[in-house]
């Protein structure tokens, strides 16, 4: 079931020729294009269907600094600056608010880990509360239960999931760039060994940059190139019940259920980390590579069933650019929510919140989420392939990071100072299982 999502127009031809083409109009690559036009570059984005209709329609909003890794959090702290700034820019509505993370508990030991997390995150100037007993209880008192502590993180917000992304693919055709949906990139083409041209569904056009941003099709992708991008997906199932209680909390966690206001009114229920995982071909392959992070997760995770292998994201089969490929056939990867979740979401809610028994649910969706085996994204040109730079595996949170990756790409692209440090992110960390740790959620 797709997740509700403005859908948008799309520019009229597609060129012959650009500065820079990305694959993929999910957060990562729309952000990247539309920073990008707005340098002046002749910019082209690809999207196989509608803009932002898999992940980063599909998530819950949650722009946060609030827990990040290390390696992140400078990235999601600019990020929380670039979301603001765009509604500034294009003149449209994100629906991005600073409206604060509320973190509830009973356990000590997560008390201490937010502690040592709000330690640690004051060296890097981001500011976040840790509540007693007392605190906890006025501001959760919604839930009408007590609560040893938590943690509010007033810097942080949400974006609206279902116009975002669409917003600013707006804007890049609105700074000159052009978007191109329904328009599948089936692959590149090479001359004497760096990157001349992207061959779409609907024609080639030349280009000596390509950013592959296409979530959880890029392992895939890479596949045709000879090049070994370790990434895995895993189904996580999501519900919107209808608008009400307006005096609920705009972003909650609790430990068993968490809830997010939407721009309708409405909230959308989740089970953070929750997910199933689907068998396929390519989850084989790199099997080794996410042990470490299976052996953290699997308490969270079970077994799945073949709607990976359906779905065909993750296809190890190599294609003809000439002849219809696993992009076309499936132009928005919609899978199955996991039903039984759903019920099970709903009635935690309710156990959580009594208010929520007034509210019905309205919809319920999945979406595939694809990470690395360390749970850091990959940014970067490949080595050995000049011109292609990968831009995938944001591991269930890069739709907060999103502005900051794209505004490092382009600043990649065009040679500017980087926003963030690009080291942590380099593709090549992946090839040698030399990444350190994998990171906490
Ligand atoms: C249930 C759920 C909850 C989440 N909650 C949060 C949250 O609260 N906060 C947060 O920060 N993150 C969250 N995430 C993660 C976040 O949504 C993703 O990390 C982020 O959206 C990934 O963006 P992306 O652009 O890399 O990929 P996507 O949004 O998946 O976009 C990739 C796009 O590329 C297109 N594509 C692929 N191959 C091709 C091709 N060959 N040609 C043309 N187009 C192609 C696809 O059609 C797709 O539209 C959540 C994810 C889910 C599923």
């Amino acid at each position: 079931m797709p997740a509700p999502l403005l859908h948008i127009e799309s520019s009229a031809d597609l060129p012959r020729e650009a500065d820079a083409v990305v694959i993929g109009g999910g957060v990562v690559g729309v952000f990247t294009a539309y920073y990008l036009a707005r340098r002046g570059v002749r910019v082209a984005l690809l999207e196989k269907g509608r803009v932002a209709a898999e992940q980063s329609s599909r998530n819950w909003g949650w722009c946060r600094q609030q827990n990040r890794d290390a390696r992140e959090l400078t990235m999601a702290t600019k990020s929380l600056q670039l979301w603001e700034n765009v509604a500034r820019e294009t003149g449209k509505d994100t629906n991005f608010r600073r409206c604060g993370l509320l973190y509830l508990s009973q356990d000590e030991s997560q008390l201490a880990t937010w502690e040592a997390w709000r330690d640690f995150a004051r060296t890097a100037g981001v500011t976040t509360f840790m509540l007693g007993a007392d605190e906890a209880n006025e501001r959760g008192k919604a839930t009408g239960r007590q609560w040893k502590g938590g943690v509010f993180s007033p810097t942080d917000g949400t974006a609206d999931p279902s116009r975002a992304v669409p917003v600013v693919a707006r804007g890049i055709m609105a700074a000159g760039g052009s978007v191109h949906q329904f328009c599948a990139a089936r692959g590149i083409e090479l001359s004497a060994g760096r990157v001349c041209g992207v061959v779409t569904e609907k024609g080639t056009i030349a280009t000596k940059t390509v950013v592959m941003a296409g979530g959880a099709w890029a392992s895939s992708f890479c596949n045709q190139l000879g090049f070994k991008f370790p990434q895995a997906t895993v189904r996580s199932t999501i519900l919107a019940v209808s608008p009400g209680a307006p005096e609920l909390p705009a972003a909650l966690a609790g430990p068993d259920v968490a809830i997010t206001r939407r721009a309708n009114g409405g909230y959308t229920l989740a089970i953070a980390g929750r997910a199933r995982l689907d068998p396929t071909p390519q989850q084989l392959r790199f099997a080794r590579d996410f042990l470490p992070m299976f052996a953290r997760r699997w308490r969270s995770l079970s077994l799945g069933g073949l709607e990976g292998w359906r779905q065909g994201h993750e296809t190890l089969r190599k294609w003809s650019l000439d002849d219809v490929t696993p992009m076309e056939r499936n132009r928005i990867l919609d899978p199955r929510p996991d039903m039984a979740q759903v019920r099970l979401t709903y009635e935690r809610a309710c156990k959580f919140l009594p208010e929520m028994r007034n509210l019905s649910i309205a919809n319920s969706w999945a979406g595939y989420i694809d990470s690395t085996p360390d749970g850091i994204p990959v940014i970067g040109e490949i080595e050995g392939l000049p011109g292609f730079i990968l831009a995938a595996g944001f591991s269930g949170h890069g739709f907060g990071i999103g502005p900051g990756a794209g505004h490092l790409i382009a600043d990649i692209i065009t040679g500017m100072p980087p926003i963030v440090d690009p080291a942590h992110f380099r593709p090549e960390r992946l090839q040698t299982a030399a990444w350190g740790k994998v990171a906490e959620f």
